[in-house]
């Protein structure tokens, strides 16, 4: 571990995405050649949410780039949950389909549980059925969500040890922070499940030999969380549009201000930079850090998707 260190190295998101989209398209041409099956990730996006459809159209232009084949199902925002729910099922019959993503949120009224749970369980490549929930929860095969998936896949590839580490995660989100407190036991971690009710959050965090930040608040996790020399990876994603959020955040960053003056905002996370710069021996930056391998292991379960679909592992 990289103890008393000045300035903390990267943990570079990015540069371990970029190799995990390569072993994808790799696999889904040998799929192809064994098989004669392309991989098939269908998105459905319901309503026209800016966010969602920029972030379904990149997932869409992704996959495709790896050889795979990828659809968006756009259904107009006032869709009823029965027709969404219908839709869902088209896809399940579909065996060209290996892959079904339903972009969340979905609009006011729609019960996403209950379309989440239609999702049939071997083509739910976000892995939020309560039947991969629960694979997870026992340590058997089954799809896991991309985000806490990839940050795990992150610290292997970099070689941060793992095992007998105390991990802490603030946020107990189905989609981050539970299934990432899974996934460092598994990995041997002693692990710490920190929230909104838990009392000296900083004092706790600052235990962590492994610090994951999942909790949705900008830039909170500043230099009374972080251990010197600690990992610290950074799963928050905010949209910053004022310069004195920057100089807040960031310092004097001309880059960083220049893109709010040009282009009306820069992206930070849940941790301040410049303080866990200052502190952690690791550092996830955003951007560049995990939101790239979000994507990558989502490609990764359509290809394992396809691939179990002919009886591969
Ligand atoms: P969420 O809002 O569902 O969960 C946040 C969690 O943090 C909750 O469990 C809550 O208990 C906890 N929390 C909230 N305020 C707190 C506080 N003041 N002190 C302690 N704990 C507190 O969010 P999420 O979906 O888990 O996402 C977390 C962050 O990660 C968000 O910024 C989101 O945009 C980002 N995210 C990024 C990616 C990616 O690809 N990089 C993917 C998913 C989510």
């Amino acid at each position: 571990m990289n103890l008393n260190a000045e300035t903390a190295a990267v943990l570079d998101g990015k540069a371990t995405a970029k190799q995990i989209r390569q072993e994808v398209a790799a696999g889904s041409a040998e799929l192809h050649a064994s098989h004669g099956v392309v991989p098939g990730l269908t998105v459905v996006l319901v309503g026209d949410d800016p966010a969602s459809s920029i972030y379904v159209r990149n997932k869409e232009k992704a996959a495709k780039k790896c050889g795979m084949n990828s659809s968006i199902v756009s259904l107009p925002a006032n869709t009823t949950e029965d027709a969404i729910i219908s839709t869902v099922e088209r896809l399940n019959a579909d065996p060209a389909v290996h892959g079904i993503l339903v972009q969340l949120p979905l609009p006011d009224g729609v019960d996403e549980q209950r379309v989440i749970e239609t999702i049939h369980p071997d083509k739910d490549v976000d892995g939020f059925h309560p039947q991969n929930a629960g694979r997870l929860m026992i340590g058997i095969p089954g799809f896991v969500p991309c985000t806490p998936a990839g940050v795990i896949e992150m610290l292997k590839r970099n070689e941060i040890e793992l095992k007998g580490k105390h991990a802490v995660v603030i946020g107990r989100s189905n989609i981050v922070g539970k299934p990432m407190a899974l996934l460092l036991l598994r990995e041997h971690c002693t692990v710490t499940v920190c929230h909104s009710r838990t009392k000296d959050l900083p004092g706790v965090a600052a235990q962590a030999d492994i610090l994951i930040a999942a909790v949705g608040r900008l830039g909170m996790v500043d230099a009374s969380f972080i251990r010197p020399g600690a990992v610290v990876v950074d799963v928050g994603i905010h949209r910053v549009e004022d310069e004195e959020t920057v100089r807040r955040l960031f310092g004097e960053d001309e880059k960083r201000l220049e893109a709010v003056r040009t282009k009306g905002s820069t992206v930070a996370g849940d941790v301040h930079p410049v303080d866990a710069r200052g502190r952690a021996g690791w550092l996830t930056p955003v951007p560049g850090g995990v939101g790239p391998l979000t994507i990558a292991m989502l490609l990764k379960n359509a290809l394992d998707a396809a691939r179990r679909s002919v009886g591969l592992d």
